[in-house]
């Protein structure tokens, strides 16, 4: 405990199908990444600028339940494919970035939607919507040296059975390769960084005792409790 003046916060990590643990550095989502999704939240479905917001590393949890957060009367499930860098660096181009990609995984990036709204109407960060206890989900990843770089395949969600979302990884309106280049010409991506990557349509709300199934062709299950 060389130095530390309080014990230091344990290492984010997250399980790896098969074995091991990913170490996790930043987390980043990108906003209105599916047209679908777009119009459904009132905007303009046609290709804009990508936008990213961020989660916290420890709001990753694999766990298989999501307690109810406070503050919020209306939080929603957001099925995405996540994407894990096991290099990094700046001003990627898209043509080398699935070079970095270490794997993929199937994870939830819940939002208090009503935060998140009155956020968007104030002009504020959306972080306090997104960013809190245990709202990014997520499951075993898989290396893409087993599933390899999926740019197609059906994403899903089903709420107790009932199917909530709906889509394909093919429908993104900016690819994966895309995302990193963009992201990299902002911040410099390192190894550890992962990316969720935006929800099709279907975003609906969860109360405790829900049954969220998540489920990405080629990639896996998630099942998680609302508790
Ligand atoms: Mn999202």
């Amino acid at each position: 405990m060389s130095g530390y003046v309080i014990p230091p916060a344990a290492p984010v990590w997250v399980p790896v199908a098969g074995g091991g643990r990913f170490p996790v550095r930043r987390v980043y989502g990108i906003g209105r990444n599916y047209a679908a999704h777009a119009v459904e939240m009132g905007h303009d479905p046609d290709r804009e600028p990508p936008f990213f917001f961020q989660k916290n590393p420890d709001n990753l949890d694999a766990s298989g339940s999501f307690p109810y957060p406070p503050g919020s009367s209306d939080v929603q499930h957001e099925v995405e494919l996540v994407v894990a860098l096991g290099r990094g660096g700046r001003d990627i181009c898209a043509d080398e970035a699935l070079g970095c990609v270490w794997g993929y995984g199937v994870g939830l990036d819940m939002t208090r939607r009503d935060l998140q709204a009155e956020a968007k109407r104030l002009g504020r960060p959306w972080e306090i919507g997104k960013a809190f206890e245990r709202s990014a989900p997520v499951g075993p990843l898989v290396p893409a040296a087993r599933c390899g770089h999926p740019s197609a395949g059906r994403i899903a969600l089903k709420v107790n059975g009932a199917l909530r979302q709906e889509g394909d990884l093919a429908q993104m309106i900016w690819k994966v390769p895309e995302i990193i280049a963009h992201l990299s010409a902002l911040v410099t991506l390192g190894p550890g960084d992962v990316i969720l990557t935006g929800t099709p349509a279907g975003v609906g709300a969860v109360v405790a005792g829900d049954v969220m199934e998540a489920e990405i062709e080629g990639i896996g299950t998630l099942r998680v409790s609302v508790v």
